[in-house]
């Protein structure tokens, strides 16, 4: 038996397969430039999807194949894996991702694995719930900085998905009414001022270039790129925690738990995330604020939760 898991993200691919016993056998991580995804076609992002039956070993254990799990930064109904509004990739909009998929493993492969397709802020909360059982289990906020800001709405151990199974957009919130452009078509998103997107935008705009390095590359070599990057996290940390008190003040979660790599090393925005936070949420809601810097972000193991945790709903349901 074997298991892929693939992290479409909005400016990285993530690909790995495991054995049956979820341990790695291959994984391989590439950073893609935004304008690169941005203009990428649907048959594109299915054939870097299923690029991960090409890599070294693939071969001897596509036939074993029992699921293919994919994250992507864009709201995914579940478990149908009809894609929505997907800002950093447009073709994938409106698109039923899981049943293309499907067809073309049965056409190309002839297998017929699992197919999961998972939003990425709902993996990584899955992931974090899964590796504190007892706190996962309160209801909580879960955000993701990375290069756009996701969310994840938690209710008893599993994600609450709303009326089209799309909640917990917390980076589509408006936070300037008259602000930027935001891919959503709204303008002023959360997003728009808070993550790597809106970092690697202003790195450009402020040296007049056209294109920016990938943000993780801005946050470990800012220094080399001659931009004080301190006062612009300082902003985002301000609109991030303005984000998530309005996200608090209307759920009276238990607790937010803020993930991510937008976070690594960064202890001046969680400073201003938790300043803003504490000066706007309600102090009776008694809401805390929990930083994760590494165990939620890892694309191989919130792959595989995502797994586990959909093959423990299904035997719920067939027992029931
Ligand atoms: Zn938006």
């Amino acid at each position: 038996m074997s298991v892929c898991v693939v992290h479409l993200g909005a400016s990285s691919t993530f690909l790995a397969i495991a054995d049956g016993d979820y341990r790695i056998v291959v994984r391989t991580l590439r950073y893609v430039p935004l304008y690169e995804r941005a203009r990428q076609t649907y048959a594109d992002l299915i054939d870097e999807v299923l690029s991960v039956l090409l890599l070294p070993g693939a071969a001897s254990v596509v036939d074993q194949l029992t699921a293919l799990v994919v994250t992507a930064p864009t709201p995914v109904a579940w478990p149908s894996g009809h894609v929505g509004l997907c800002p950093g990739m447009p073709a994938l909009q409106d698109r039923h991702l899981r049943r293309d998929i499907c067809e073309r493993l049965s056409q190309l492969h002839k297998i017929s694995p699992d197919v999961l397709i998972e939003n990425d802020a709902n993996a990584a909360a899955i992931l974090w719930a899964s590796r504190n059982p007892e706190q996962g289990r309160d209801p909580h906020v879960h955000c993701r900085l990375s290069t756009g800001v996701g969310g994840c709405i938690m209710v008893e151990g599993r994600p609450w998905r709303g009326h089209r199974s799309l909640a917990g957009e917390i980076g589509h919130m408006t936070v300037q009414p008259f602000g930027t452009l935001c891919g959503c078509g709204n303008r002023g998103c959360l997003e728009t001022v808070a993550g790597g997107k809106a970092l690697q935008g202003l790195y450009a705009e402020l040296l007049g270039k056209t294109q920016a390095p990938h943000f993780m590359t801005l946050l470990k070599d800012w220094h080399e790129h001659q931009i004080d990057i301190s006062r612009h996290l300082q902003a985002m940390g301000t609109y991030l925690g303005i984000g998530l008190a309005s996200a608090v003040n209307l759920m009276n979660p238990a607790f937010v738990v803020v993930s991510g790599p937008l976070l690594d090393q960064r202890s001046m925005l969680r400073d201003a995330i938790q300043t803003e936070f504490l000066q706007r949420v309600c102090a009776s809601l008694e809401c805390s604020l929990i930083f994760d810097e590494t165990s939620a972000d890892d694309p191989f193991e919130a792959g595989i939760e995502v797994l586990k945790h959909w093959r423990r709903e299904s035997m719920q349901r067939t027992v029931a």
